[in-house]
């Protein structure tokens, strides 16, 4: 099985009756991009943009920002590439960052809280990221797709709990616009939220008419849904993604993103869920990103099941109590 969804990786997403559900990588590292590429990913669903500032004793600089993003963009040749702004705090402490101690860093500072006070910060972010998807000026002529129509940037905001914080980002970024003259950045930009925060899915219809997108991360909205720790030795393993109550959250998120003509990706662990795949595509998830290695089987497992099929198993896990009766009820023992 595996041999064959390494031949056929290169062939577009899709269910097996054709409905087109896009299948992209999850990167740390902008010099993976390529990698992923050439195991089928379509594009890169989230670009952890965290690990390029831990790489660093201090805040990269907007040229090295830009040097990194373009790297992506450029392995990508084409394909979308969704930036998430930097995601520290909690797990994810950066050693020239100190944030005060905290009880519970998990509710604490974090994620857009975190970087909307330090609204520089994410300036720069925001303008590396436009300047990358520009193309190279200093690279001499114009080259085709040196436009930023054919470098798609989708930028996502992590660990929202509700509109303002997207409202707040979106000033920022929406000025940028204005200030960097559209020869030196991309025109073709959205900005979207991650969905981790139930209270986000619960207000989803608020949020989808002014977001461009949603990208649901399972990881963390099935610890704050559950009150369960990610990472926890003993309890980790009951928070799994197919809790019918996580599947309500997304079944909410796409409902309201598809009414407002927005698109739904997933890009936490359970988007690489053999058993859930089925179940996300039947919710009417537009996207779903796995890390790069995952990609092939991802499409091949897609390319197994029929979208009514994928709904009578989504309907099906939405029924159940626990996750434990989601699993009885979808696997195939
Ligand atoms: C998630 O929470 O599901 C996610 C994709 O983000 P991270 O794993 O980086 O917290
Ligand atoms: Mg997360």
């Amino acid at each position: 099985r595996e041999a064959e969804a390494w031949e056929a990786r290169f062939q577009q997403a899709r269910t097996r009756d054709g409905h087109r559900v896009e299948v992209a990588a999850n990167l740390g590292n902008t010099a993976h991009a390529a990698d992923a590429v050439e195991r089928g990913a379509e594009g890169v669903g989230l670009l952890r943009t965290e690990f390029l500032f831990m790489a660093h004793a201090q805040e990269p600089d907007l040229d090295t920002q830009i040097a990194e993003y373009r790297e992506a963009l450029e392995a990508l040749d084409g394909r979308p590439l969704v930036a998430r702004t930097l995601d520290v705090g909690g797990d994810k402490p950066l050693p020239y960052w100190p944030v005060p101690k905290e009880d519970n860093p998990f509710l604490g500072l974090r994620g857009i809280r975190l970087a909307l006070t330090k609204p520089k910060v994410l300036e720069t972010q925001f303008r590396a990221m436009l300047m990358a998807a520009a193309g190279d000026p200093a690279a001499g002529a114009p080259a085709a797709g040196a436009t930023g129509r054919d470098r798609p940037l989708r930028i996502m905001l992590p660990m929202v709990k509700d509109i303002s914080e997207f409202r707040a980002a979106k000033q920022i970024l929406d000025r940028l616009l204005e200030e960097i003259p559209e020869a030196e950045r991309t025109t073709d930009v959205q900005l979207g939220v991650m969905i981790e925060v139930p209270s986000c899915a619960l207000l989803a219809p608020t949020l989808a008419a002014e977001v461009d997108f949603f990208s649901v991360g399972t990881n963390d909205l099935t610890q704050y849904t559950l009150a369960i720790d990610r990472g926890h030795p003993e309890l980790s393993a009951q928070a799994d993604g197919l809790h019918p109550a996580v599947l309500k959250l997304i079944e909410m998120t796409v409902d309201a993103a598809h009414a407002h003509g927005k698109w739904v990706g997933v890009c936490g662990e359970l988007a690489s869920d053999a058993v859930a795949v089925p179940v996300l595509v039947g919710l009417g998830v537009d996207e779903l990103s796995v890390s790069a290695r995952q990609v092939p089987l991802v499409k091949a497992r897609l390319a197994e099941v029929d979208l009514d099929e994928a709904r009578r198993q989504a309907g099906l896990a939405l029924a159940q109590a626990t996750s434990e009766a989601v699993r009885d009820a979808l696997e195939v023992r």
